[in-house]
């Protein structure tokens, strides 16, 4: 069946691709919570905008997030946004931009009671106000108080309560949805701007090609380079594939987050808030063993520290189960009541993927890949900069970047637990605002060149085609099995040089892929491809990344260069590739050390301590 309204048929390889053509003020890829809060600021400053998206918008990552959004409200007790900018420039190991982390921590507070307003089934407090919970290496008085509870839950449903409440609020404003469309590449002219998106609707097998004045991508993470994620299987990092292919860098892809406690096995996240309410850790030897390597906020240090540590104790032959690997989650102790009140959600998952009972016995937890700092590289309006003549922070005019698919960079080399949240809201927020700076309702443009969509057309019809000799299940897997042995907690340069070869040959070897459903129609198996090829060059540029930088810092630990090295390393790395040659080249762009106002002074770089 073909849609109406089909513009053209373009001929690629003699097949024919019929087109259809949209024109919008804005058009939004990803309708999770960064994507949607965008599509209601723009749709507030009454512009036209269209939100594509490959599964249904509540079905977005966010729905997983369970342990919630940090903002500095102060419903438990003190509390300040500049202790939250404190926590944020130290957990981000002074990697992260620090004028958008000010502007991420002053501006939270404000997107949270607007969620609030909005309809978001917040826990409360005896006295009515948004319930708050401590999460790992937030604190008060500057790192020198006790631990803060600044991170506001809806129960262990935060995500699912926040993308549901915004896409209400985003159908309320008559947003154009085109659900299950797959975004395929953006249009980008010879100046080098962003004119829209070229997509595949996957029902019917048309082509739409969007024309807008601003493009966002809101795609989210690629953690399915690893074998064991947290993520959804539809976290494929597609927006920073078609960043790559226009040539666009991405920045700090290094550093990539491994959670301390998904389900053994499975990969399902079991919150941090699980700690927060007091769970706590053990090894085979029955020893609570965080106590021995963050002897003052054990069980709630940050993640990497955590990570670290449970690999640690299984590399030392501490690890429980038969094969002495993972480690165990207790929340027997607590009361049963606060667990079906505040973790009602994770304690269905460990009865369903480990079968335990969490009132009776612990949950058997890996460290297992859950975030990505890095990615398509924006300043805090949510615009995408790349180096040009000189200047390291050159707006790519026509393109925006948000979420977890971008890197703002309020995370640097570790993101604190529930500043992801958080980070969608403000910077969507952010972004729908300069979006209302820039665009007028209407404003006329330029007409695409009648070649716009063939560089998108081209590269799907030699997947569609595709008759190699390995499948994209067999390359999918060996790019996994290779990034989760060569590229995960633990990295050495010898490791890292292997995985760097390994990595390149499933790259080359992706030319030799098998494709064997030729229809438009619900064609799974060459979405699956396009994701995969998405995929395959952000698993290069991070071990490539990786592999170059020589120093520790964040979740990037090096076991030969365990010392963070300000003098050398204090800048976010860029990557960019040649997809023809198959070659990566490693750039570097200078930290924002500068703050947003004068308000709050820069956060010097000290040693470790936590
Ligand atoms: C299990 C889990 C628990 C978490 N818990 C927390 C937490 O408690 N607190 C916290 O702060 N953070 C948490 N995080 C992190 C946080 O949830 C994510 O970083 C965040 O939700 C990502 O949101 P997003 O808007 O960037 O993208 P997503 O929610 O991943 O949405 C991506 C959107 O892009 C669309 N899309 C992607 N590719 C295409 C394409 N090619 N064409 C069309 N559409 C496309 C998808 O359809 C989807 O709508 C958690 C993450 C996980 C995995």
């Amino acid at each position: 069946m073909v849609a109406k309204g089909v513009a053209a048929n373009v001929s690629i390889g003699g097949r024919a691709y019929p087109i259809v053509d949209h024109t919008f003020d804005v058009v939004v890829v990803g309708a999770g919570g960064s994507g949607l809060r965008a599509v209601v600021g723009c749709a507030n400053a009454g512009l036209d905008v269209a939100c594509v998206t490959k599964v249904f918008p509540t079905r977005s990552h966010t729905v997983a997030a369970q342990g919630g959004v940090a903002a500095a409200l102060g419903n438990m007790g003190p509390d300040n946004w500049k202790w939250h900018m404190y926590d944020t420039v130290k957990g981000s190991d002074w990697l992260g931009d620090q004028d958008a982390i000010e502007y991420l921590c002053r501006n939270a507070p404000e997107a949270v009671y607007e969620l609030e307003h909005w309809g978001v089934p917040f826990s409360r407090t005896a006295e009515g106000k948004i319930y708050q919970r401590p999460f790992g290496g937030m604190t008060t008085d500057f790192g020198k108080g006790p631990p803060a509870q600044r991170t506001c839950a809806a129960a262990d449903r935060t995500g699912h309560a926040m993308l549901h409440t915004m896409y209400g609020q985003a159908l309320k404003q008559q947003t154009k949805f085109f659900i299950e469309y797959f975004a395929i590449d953006l249009i980008m002219d010879s100046d080098g701007a962003c004119r829209g998106v070229v997509c595949l609707k996957l029902d019917d097998g048309t082509i739409h090609r969007f024309r807008a004045a601003l493009t966002v991508l809101a795609t989210g993470g690629y953690g399915r380079i690893y074998f064991s994620a947290t993520s959804a299987h539809t976290c494929t990092g597609d927006g920073g594939g078609m960043a790559l292919r226009a040539g666009l860098p991405l920045q700090d892809m290094e550093f990539v987050q491994f959670h301390p406690t998904g389900i053994y096995g499975a990969g399902c996240l079991i919150t941090e808030g699980a700690r927060g309410e007091g769970g706590y850790l053990t090894n085979s030897e029955g020893e609570r063993f965080m106590e021995r390597y963050a002897p003052s906020v054990k069980d709630l240090a940050p993640r990497d520290m955590v990570s670290r540590a449970i690999t640690m104790e299984v590399r030392e032959g501490r690890g429980v189960g038969k094969r002495a690997d993972h480690a165990h989650l207790h929340l027997e102790h607590l009361d049963p009541a606060i667990l079906h009140e505040r973790l009602p959600g994770i304690s269905e998952s460990a009865k369903i993927f480990a079968g335990v009972d969490v009132t009776r016995e612990p949950i058997p937890i890996i460290p297992t890949a859950h975030y990505n700092m890095g990615g398509i590289p924006t300043n805090y309006h949510g615009e995408v900069v790349r180096k040009r003549d000189g200047d390291p922070d050159a707006v790519v005019p026509g393109l925006m970047a948000l979420g977890e698919a971008a890197c703002v960079s309020v995370h640097g080399a570790n993101r604190l637990g529930s500043n992801s949240l958080i980070d969608l809201v403000v910077f969507g927020r952010a972004a729908g605002l300069r979006a209302a700076e820039l665009v007028k309702p209407g404003d006329a443009q330029r007409e695409l060149p009648a070649d716009s969509a063939d560089f998108a057309l081209s590269r799907l019809d030699f997947f569609r085609n595709a008759n190699g000799s390995e499948s994209t299940a067999t390359l999918r897997e060996r790019m996994q099995r290779t990034m989760q042995s060569h590229c995960s907690v633990y990295r050495t340069g010898d490791v890292l040089a292997e995985g760097v070869a390994l990595i390149n040959d499933v790259w080359r070897d992706t030319a030799n892929v098998k494709v064997t459903d030729r229809s438009l129609i619900w064609n799974s198996d060459l979405v699956e491809t396009l994701e995969y090829d998405n995929l395959i060059v952000q698993a290069v540029t991070t071990m490539e990344s990786a592999a170059s930088r020589t120093e520790s810092r964040g979740a990037h630990a090096r076991e030969d260069f365990p010392e963070r090295d300000d003098k050398n390393w204090m800048k976010h790395t860029l990557a960019t590739i040649d997809r023809a040659a198959k070659t990566t080249w490693i750039d570097y762009r200078p930290v924002h050390s500068y703050t947003m106002t004068n308000e709050v002074a820069y956060i010097e770089p000290k040693a470790r301590v936590y």
